[in-house]
């Protein structure tokens, strides 16, 4: 077996790691973790080391780790039949099932899902649909997008742009002049501190409609969002919010296209987080609790009003140039159908809307005397902890302290509970599998507690 040393070598020498501090890493300043094994809501590294993943992962193992019913389904796939293609109407058992038993679970009036392979192409898939629907109805000019600043929908070069995130643009050229970013349904860090709910709700609806207006609403095509704002912050929208966006875009002609990818199958504590906010999407993209990341797959959920004007397109100009080699690969699927079947048979979404609770309303209990905790927020299997250097002035931290960062890596260190420092703010999130039990939400808790305490005191 080959030592810890060596591997660290190799890695240092040979992998690009993904949203990392290159030349940290490289030059073997940074901790690096090689996990070995994961079981329920824990994972393991090569030294024994046992970590509770109070984020799943990326948001992504829902169903826990370990699971052996997804293994056996991927295993039976691979030795039945690892790939075929879907091209020019090719299907294979799985990828034929799994998109029935998406629709089967799908909010009303959608049609057809494209699969694809992460987040980031769905929405891309999306977005070039969005163009092609606007080009058969005869409207070239009318393409751009609107998204939110903090929104995050993955790091491509259009799916970056519409991410509302600074790290994600800087020094990239992005984001592209196709999409423009309008106001975060932010409430909790709302310019205006006079503002109720309700008056910040109408406040995002005009500034949206301004920004319409002044654009032109014949050259916007479609608005992406997140129900729950995921990576900008675990932002649950302020009541009424999605209700005054729709009517905006319903005046203007535009698309919504939710993007579920972390609140899709379960983590609202419904099975979508359109129908748990009364969205009525037109473009739905779905990815990491398709499958729990046990295999990549993602997907783009079309409604009928989109599905019909593609036919069309494609009875005017032939078949639709638009295909991954990847796409609806069956291995994928396969995972895909054994993680839905999981999710009913244990009843696991009934588990993250309860033991999601009981972690928001623990952890809003135990920080609610702390003066640097400025709000504690969730919804469903998601929860966070915003931390402030005044809570009565809701005055920041200087985000060179970096003390979100400081404060994970304090309950990681004491406590080996994995926690994600989000990464504009110092916004402490939490989104664990949903087969969590309140005894480890106890121990989130607790450590997240001890961690405030150690570094902020
Ligand atoms: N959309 C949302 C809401 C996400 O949270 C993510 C990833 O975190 C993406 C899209 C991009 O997905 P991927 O990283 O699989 O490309």
């Amino acid at each position: 077996m080959l030592t810890n040393d060596q591997l660290a070598q190799w890695d240092r020498d040979n992998f690009f790691h993904p949203s990392t501090h290159l030349a940290q890493h490289a030059r073997g300043d940074t901790p690096s973790r090689v996990i070995r094994t994961a079981s329920g809501s824990h994972i393991e590294d090569r030294d024994g080391n046992r970590f509770l993943d109070a984020f799943a992962g990326l948001y992504c193992v829902n169903v826990g780790y370990g699971r052996q019913e997804i293994a056996e389904a991927i295993a039976a796939q691979a030795r039945e039949l690892a790939y075929y293609h879907a091209y020019v109407g090719h299907g294979t058992e799985a990828s034929i099932t799994l998109a029935k038993m998406i629709l089967d679970r799908a909010p009303a009036n959608m049609s057809k899902v494209y699969f694809g392979l992460g987040g980031s192409d769905a929405n891309e898939t999306n977005l070039k649909l969005v163009w092609y629907y606007n080009n058969i109805r005869g409207l070239p000019q009318k393409k751009r997008i609107i998204s939110r600043w903090r929104g995050y929908h993955g790091s491509g070069l259009l799916t970056g742009s519409l991410t509302g995130l600074e790290a994600f643009h800087k020094k990239f050229d992005l984001p592209l002049s196709q999409v423009i970013h309008t106001e975060a349904p932010y409430y909790f860090r709302r310019a205006n501190l006079e503002q109720s709910e309700a008056e910040f709700v109408a406040h995002c609806a005009n500034a949206l409609e301004a920004l319409i207006e002044r654009e032109g609403a014949d050259s916007i095509a479609a608005f992406i969002g997140e129900p729950v704002l995921g990576t900008g912050g675990i932002v649950p929208p302020p009541a009424g919010y999605w209700k005054a966006i729709q009517s905006v875009l319903k005046k203007h002609d535009i698309l919504l296209i939710a993007d579920e990818v972390v609140t899709g199958f379960g983590r609202l504590g419904t099975m979508f987080g359109s129908t748990h906010y009364g969205i009525e999407p037109d473009l739905i993209t779905i990815a990491k609790g398709l499958t729990s990341a046990y295999a990549p797959l993602s997907g783009s959920i079309v409604s009928d009003r989109v599905w019909k004007v593609l036919e069309q397109g494609t009875d005017e100009n032939g078949p639709i140039g638009h295909g991954w080699t990847y796409s609806a690969h069956p291995i994928g699927a396969a995972a895909g159908i054994a993680n839905l079947q999981l999710i009913d048979r244990l009843g696991l979404i009934r588990n993250a809307s309860d033991v999601g609770t009981y972690l928001t309303r623990t952890m809003a209990e135990a920080l609610a005397d702390h003066p640097n905790v400025g709000e504690v927020r969730g919804e469903g299997m998601l929860c966070a902890v915003e931390l402030v250097e005044d809570r009565n002035g809701r005055r920041f931290f200087d985000p060179g302290r970096k003390i979100g960062p400081q404060v994970v890596a304090s309950m990681l260190a004491k406590d080996r509970v994995i926690a994600r420092a989000m990464p504009q703010g110092d916004i402490i999130g939490f989104a664990p599998p949903f087969c969590l039990t309140r005894t480890e939400a106890d121990q989130v808790v607790m450590a997240t507690v001890a961690a405030i305490r150690a570094v902020i005191g």
